[in-house]
């Protein structure tokens, strides 16, 4: 019987990762994939979750997202299918159960509680990556290099865009986008990130303007 543990991925590409209580078919194939490592612990039971986005600005000021429980946990590992939906699992109630049959999954090689979703490195990028968007930004005199747009007066709408991949990151290789355009590029899933929205609600009309040509 062990200690109660939720895991789950922080560092993310905009789509919001599932949080993880048990040794779920998820985990045992992100384990086989050799992706595990990808997961940090946390005992935080308020259902808030620490996350990171890649080539987001935000990613200086951590924000918690509220996150749901795993399919795969709630209906094979836990069997609570038709008990509980994947956004009202209760989880600090979980948390504080005596639960004698409970195997958590395996945390060895995991990131926290120690070293916690905050202090855990961000993966992939250099430790000077502030600095290197911040002059990525600069030289484009806080203008989207697609549509344009200027942001000087709300820079944190303008990322740093990578052209190829986060292991490169000389100023070639590294584009500024404002956060409509950054969402439009392959696999960046970013359109439900409250960033994205609060600028369509802000600069939409300019940005659907700019890119309409
Ligand atoms: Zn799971
Ligand atoms: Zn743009
Ligand atoms: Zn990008």
């Amino acid at each position: 019987q062990g200690r109660k543990v939720v895991l789950y991925i922080r560092d993310v590409m905009g789509s919001l990762p599932k949080y993880h209580v048990v040794d779920c078919r998820t985990l045992r194939g992100m384990r086989n994939a050799g992706k595990y490592k990808r997961y940090v612990v946390t005992r935080r039971t308020d259902g808030e979750f620490l996350l990171n986005f890649a080539d987001n600005l935000s990613r200086d000021n951590p924000e918690t997202y509220r996150l749901d429980i795993c399919k795969n946990c709630l209906w094979k590992e836990l069997n609570l299918r038709y008990v509980y939906t994947p956004d009202a699992f209760p989880l600090a109630d979980w948390f504080n159960a005596i639960d004698p049959g409970y195997a958590p999954p395996p945390t060895d090689a995991l990131y926290g509680p120690k070293i916690t979703p905050i202090t855990r490195p961000i993966s992939n990028y250099p430790p000077d990556w502030n600095l290197r968007s911040l002059q990525c930004r600069k030289n484009a005199e806080w203008k989207c290099e697609v549509c344009s747009i200027d942001l000087r007066l709300a820079p944190k709408f303008l990322h740093a865009h990578h052209l190829r991949g986060t292991g490169y990151n000389q100023p070639k290789d590294l584009q500024a986008l404002c956060i409509g355009c950054h969402a439009e590029q392959p696999s960046h899933y970013m359109k439900h990130l409250p960033d994205y929205l609060e600028f369509m609600e802000l600069h939409g009309d300019t940005w659907k303007q700019l890119t309409s040509n």
